[in-house]
Parts: structure tokens; C-alpha cells; sequence
């Protein structure tokens, strides 16, 4: 049956049908039992758990959004819980499904042919591949929608690809990746499909990251790699394509941002009842329960927020500006969320044992990554004066 959590003061996810209730507490049961007692460990060691990607496909957790895949019919606020409940667990595996199933799922179904969609999607929601998504550079970050270096020509059936990535999230074991290149002819940004396995592919994990360590994120030389035109994206035109995947895709982070805030709460919420100074639970200290009850305002406000933007892409209504607001504004809530409730830890707050450290660290990577609080920042400005700052 399903349990309200303590997070969710306003009850959102009382709001979800019986079958997405049930869906969201067996992905919750297999996170809780499965996920939370080993993640810390592979923190530490920055390693993945790869034994959790058949079961979190087997939950549907990389399924659900599909009409080629999805086990029920489902609403974007239920997939948006999908991405809070892993991220209120551990904010890694929230990112490892987002890489998987939103960008690399969702560039092949926003941009991809029906029989690209019918070919890749299936074998990617079931886990039988791994995804990664390829657009920033060494030198081309926020201003990626111009400054993309990375090359492709046309020959003859084929396409070569030349340039280098950064950053790319699971992409030391993906099958395959979805690159993002400048085509020479016409100057517009298309995707590809590209199986890693393709010679002069290789990727190298980025060492010594303060945040989301279980991730592997890569360093990737493409040199004279060739792919079949049956493997460019088919809908992929221009950057404006990309930017609608970036359109789903920032409103899940802005979902798993509400979710790292959550799950440093809860962690808050029962430390202050265990922790005893001054002869009580510090708990019952009035500053201790002022950093609760911000936390708790800034959860409740930040999911009213994405709850809105979630039906309105459900509606047809979610515009960029609307992805980019959540986003900007629920990665700031939760930067300042984590931060109290690591502070009511005290010292305990900067040691792994406690859950709050990861949170807290982990919440730096989902401020920057999927564009900065500023660039998103600058796409609502853009959308209220009509005046784009960034060109
Ligand atoms: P920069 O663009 O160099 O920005 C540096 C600073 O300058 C920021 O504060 C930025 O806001 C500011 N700035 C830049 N331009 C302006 C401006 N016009 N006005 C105001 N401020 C500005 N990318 C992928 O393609 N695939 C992935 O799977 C992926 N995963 C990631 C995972 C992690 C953990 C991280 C950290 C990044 C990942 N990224 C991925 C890349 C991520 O999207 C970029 O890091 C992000 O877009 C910012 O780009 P940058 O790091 O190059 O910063």
C-alpha cells in the first residue's frame, strides 16, 4: 500500500493514480532495500553499481515514458517522482536513469524516425543497452548551441565524425552514445547514434570528482569515426531539436533536485529526534527545527513548481523558459536545503556514514550540470524581455 513520505508535506504524490502509487512504491521498496544500504561505499570508491541496472529496468525505470515501451498509461508528474525517488535515495542513480532514459532515450524519440525509435528505444528501456548523451566539449559548455567544434561530413552513405567530448555521463560502459556535431556543409548542429564500439571511439573516465562519484563520466575522442546515415538522427536538424530534448530532459533535473533536498531532510528530520546535547534531542532546540521547517518550505514550494510544469508538458504548454525557471529555481532551493540540513549534523555532517555528506556534495553537479542556474536563468530572461542575453 501506499506510504505518504514525510518530505511530501502537501501530499503530491497522493495525486498519482493506483497504478503509478503502486509502480512508485516498488521502485521505492527495491531503492530502499536494494540501493541505500551499498551506495555510500561506491561513493567512496567512485565506482558504479552496475548490478542495479536490470532491476531499475525491470521497474520500468527507464520504460515508463515510451509509447513503444511503456507498461501502463502514465503522466509526467508520476515520471517526475520516478527521478525524485531515485534522487532521494542517491542523487548518482538518479543521474545514471536520467542519462539513460532522458537523454539518450529522449534525443532517439523527440529526434529519431519511427524506425530508429522502434530499433533503439525497446532495447535501451529494457536495460539490454546502455545509453550516454554526447553534447559538451573541452571548450564549448553553456555556449554549446554555437560553439560545438566536434565535426561531421557527409561520404556517400556514410558520416565521419571528428572532435572531442567532455563530461559524458556513463559513457566508459555504454553501448552506445548519442554525439551532437556540426555538420560541415550547412554549419547545423545534427545527433548520431554511435555504438562505442565504432573505431576511433574511445572514452576516458574523468577522476577525482567531488560529486556524484559513482558516476562515470568521460573524456571522448572521436577520430575518423564512421556511421551509417541510418544512424543520424532522422529529425535532428538543427540545435533547436536538441533544445527540445534539453526541454524534458531539464525539468527531470529540476524533479531530482526536489529529491536530494528530500532525501537530506528526511535524514535531518531523524537525526534531530537520535541526537542528544543539552539534555535533549536537538530536535527540540528552536534553531534546530527553524533549519527543518526551511528545508521543508523550500521541498513544498519546489514541488508545487515541478508538479505544474509536469502537467503542463503533459498539457503541451511546457516551453523552455518553463523547464529552465524549475530548474534554475528548485537546484538553487536544494543548494540551500542541503547546506542547513548538513549543518544540523555538525561534525557527523562531513563524514560519508551520515547520508547528509553525499547530499550535500552531490548537490553541486545537479546546480551546474544540464546548464548552470545562469544560463537557465538567462533563458527566462530571454523569455521576459524578448531580448536574448547569450547570443
Ligand atoms: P562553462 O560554460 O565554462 O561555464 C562556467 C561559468 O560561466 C558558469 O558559472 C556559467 O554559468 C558561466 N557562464 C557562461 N556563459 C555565461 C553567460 N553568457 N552569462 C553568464 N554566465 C555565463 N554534458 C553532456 O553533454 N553529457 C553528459 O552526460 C553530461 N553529464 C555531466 C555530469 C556532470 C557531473 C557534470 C558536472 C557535467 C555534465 N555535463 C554533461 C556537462 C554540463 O552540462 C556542463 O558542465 C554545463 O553545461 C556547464 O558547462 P561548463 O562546465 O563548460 O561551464
Amino acid at each position: 500500500t501506499f506510504q505518504p513520505l514525510v518530505s511530501d508535506f502537501y501530499s503530491y504524490e497522493s495525486l498519482l493514480s493506483e497504478p503509478e502509487q503502486q509502480a512508485i512504491m516498488a521502485l521505492r521498496g527495491y531503492l530502499e532495500s536494494e540501493v541505500r544500504p551499498i551506495i555510500g561505499g561506491y561513493w567512496e570508491r567512485a565506482e558504479f553499481p552496475t548490478q542495479i541496472v536490470q532491476p531499475l529496468a525491470d521497474l520500468g525505470a527507464f520504460s515508463f515514458a515510451w509509447d513503444e515501451t511503456r507498461p501502463f498509461e502514465n503522466s509526467a508528474v508520476f515520471r517526475g517522482f520516478v527521478a525524485f525517488e531515485m534522487a532521494r535515495v542517491d542523487a548518482s542513480v538518479a543521474t545514471f536513469a536520467g542519462v539513460q532514459n532522458g537523454l539518450c532515450c529522449g534525443s532517439i524519440s523527440v529526434c529519431g524516425s519511427a524506425e530508429q525509435r522502434a530499433e533503439w528505444l525497446p532495447r535501451l528501456a529494457s536495460g539490454e543497452l546502455i545509453g550516454s548523451f554526447g553534447l559538451t566539449e573541452p571548450q564549448s559548455g553553456s555556449d554549446s548551441a554555437q560553439g560545438l567544434a566536434t565535426t561531421a561530413r557527409r561520404d556517400g552513405d556514410n558520416w565521419v565524425l571528428n572532435g572531442a567530448k567532455r563530461w559524458i555521463g556513463n559513457a566508459t560502459f555504454a553501448d552506445v552514445t548519442v554525439i551532437w556535431a556540426k555538420d560541415v556543409a550547412d554549419n547545423h548542429v545534427k545527433g548520431f547514434i554511435v555504438p562505442t564500439s565504432t573505431p576511433g571511439f574511445s572514452a576516458r573516465k574523468i577522476e577525482g570528482k567531488i560529486a556524484l562519484r559513482p558516476v562515470q563520466n568521460a573524456d571522448i575522442t572521436l577520430e575518423d569515426v564512421v556511421v551509417p546515415e541510418s544512424l543520424r538522427l532522422a529529425n535532428a536538424n538543427s540545435f533547436k531539436d536538441t533544445a527540445k530534448v534539453l526541454r524534458l530532459t531539464r525539468a527531470e533535473v529540476a524533479w531530482a533536485a526536489v529529491g536530494v533536498a528530500a532525501g537530506a531532510y528526511e535524514a535531518a528530520v531523524a537525526y534531530s529526534k537520535e541526537r542528544v546535547q543539552f539534555g535533549k534531542p536537538i530536535g527540540s532546540h528552536q534553531l534546530v527545527q527553524d533549519l527543518l521547517s526551511k528545508s521543508l518550505g523550500n521541498i513544498t514550494a519546489s514541488l508545487g513548481m515541478v508538479v505544474r510544469v509536469s502537467e503542463m508538458q503533459d498539457a503541451g504548454q511546457q516551453r523552455d523558459e518553463h523547464s529552465a525557471l524549475a530548474k534554475a529555481f528548485t537546484t538553487s532551493r536544494m543548494r540551500e536545503s542541503v547546506a542547513w540540513c548538513r549543518e544540523l549534523f555538525g561534525g557527523n555532517g562531513i563524514v560519508l556514514d551520515y547520508e547528509v555528506a553525499r547530499f550535500f556534495a552531490d548537490a553541486e553537479a545537479l546546480y551546474s550540470y544540464e546548464g548552470t542556474r545562469e544560463m537557465n536563468a538567462l533563458i527566462v530572461g530571454r523569455s521576459i524581455t524578448g531580448q536574448a542575453a547569450f547570443v
